[in-house]
């Protein structure tokens, strides 16, 4: 039995923590089939590949098991080292993270105490906030404009307390992207005392010609931290690796905070393994590219509009309230992420799955909306 009492001490939380709203995470399969009863349920939740991770990193994972008594290599050598010949840059540069949602977290613990404010946009990714409250800081939301992030609104609300800029492109709900002058011009007109976050999740999904590598950014701004993920188009999410880029100063820095392991040697040997998969990376962007023409010309045909998506998933504006919706296709065995935590009650998020599974979604909706 659980004691009814409450210890006082639960009340003597750091800033911030008490009123705290954990992450919703996308429903798992095993969730829904466990309490709807329902079977064969698909995922389109969470931005997952269908294809799932590369052979290669499969592999890899296997042959990482024979080394499961012994902690991982700590400083990420052989992974560093793979990343900065993909990028182009040093080791030093690099650091990893327990996805790519530890890097955010790191990044605020390391620099933001609760006099700090923080800036990001409205529809934005749900943890920047997260991370934001957790240390007991103030969060500067800007406006957004067309569901994309307004950056002379996000500019306005900089001053001499701010210490973190979160700029997410492509934008994780509404697949909006900032093309590469504007998001130069930006960048550059921050103070030094600001640090940019662009957290470039969906980055290798991108092909719009004026969509920015961050990364190529790094020689001239020593303020940016650009952050990204296996978890995406390499589609090792349940491995949980990602990694920052920066100035080898400020990759010190959060070196100094993280774990001393924080992220586990099957994880490190996949994604080094996945680096080198470019057949698996061609695939998996093809098998986007024709999943999102099939979800659009669906979506329209059903007299419905989604958001222009840059990345893996599509916000669907499906007219009236979402939620009723979201548990109507969750009957029919289908998972995708209501978005009204991000402030678009009337929005379904779907990611692209394989063109059976956007299929399944497409005829899951009709028959959602028609009841
Ligand atoms: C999914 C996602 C991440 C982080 O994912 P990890 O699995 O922690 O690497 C970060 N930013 C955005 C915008 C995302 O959508």
């Amino acid at each position: 039995m659980v004691n009814s009492v409450v210890n006082p001490f639960l009340s003597l939380t750091a800033p911030g923590v008490a009123g705290l709203k954990p992450y919703e995470p996308g429903k798992p399969i095993e969730t829904l089939e466990r309490e709807y009863g329902v079977r064969n349920a698909i995922k389109l939740a969470s931005n997952e590949n269908p294809l799932g991770p590369s052979p290669l990193a499969l592999e890899a994972v296997i042959k990482a098991s024979a080394k499961l008594a012994l902690y991982p290599d700590g400083a990420g050598f052989a992974l560093k080292a793979a990343l900065g010949r993909h990028l182009g840059v040093q080791p030093e540069q690099v650091v990893l993270g327990n996805g790519s949602n530890e890097i955010l977290e790191l990044v605020t613990r390391t620099f933001v105490t609760p006099a700090d404010e923080v800036v990001f946009s409205e529809h934005a990714f749900a943890v920047y906030p997260i991370v934001t409250q957790a240390v007991g800081a103030t969060a500067r939301v800007a406006p957004a404009r067309d569901y994309g992030h307004d950056l002379d609104a996000m500019a306005g609300l900089v001053n001499e307390n701010t210490r973190l800029v979160f700029v997410a492109n492509p934008n994780n709900p509404t697949g909006t992207y900032l093309a590469r002058e504007a998001l130069e011009a930006f960048i550059t007109s921050m103070p030094s005392h600001v640090l940019v976050v662009l957290d470039e999740a969906y980055f290798e999904f991108v092909d719009a010609p004026d969509y920015p590598d961050g990364i190529a950014w790094l020689e001239r701004f020593d303020n940016l931290l650009v952050t990204r993920t296996f978890s995406k188009i390499y589609g090792l999410a349940g491995l949980r690796v990602g990694y920052g880029v920066g100035h080898p100063k400020l990759i010190s820095l959060l070196e100094r905070v993280r774990q001393p392991f924080n992220v586990n040697s099957a994880a490190m040997a996949a994604a080094e393994a996945a680096l080198a998969d470019h057949e698996h990376l061609r695939r998996s962007r093809a098998l986007n590219a024709s999943g999102m023409a099939q979800l659009v010309a669906g979506i329209e045909a059903l007299g419905l509009h989604a958001l222009p998506s840059v990345g893996n998933f599509l916000a669907v504006h499906v007219g009236r309230d979402a939620a009723p919706v979201y548990e109507a296709l969750l009957r029919q065995g289908v998972i995708v992420r209501p978005v009204a935590g991000y402030g678009m009650p009337e929005f379904l998020r779907v990611t692209i799955g394989r063109p059976e599974e956007n299929a399944r979604f497409l005829q899951a909706l009709e028959a959602a909306l028609n009841n």
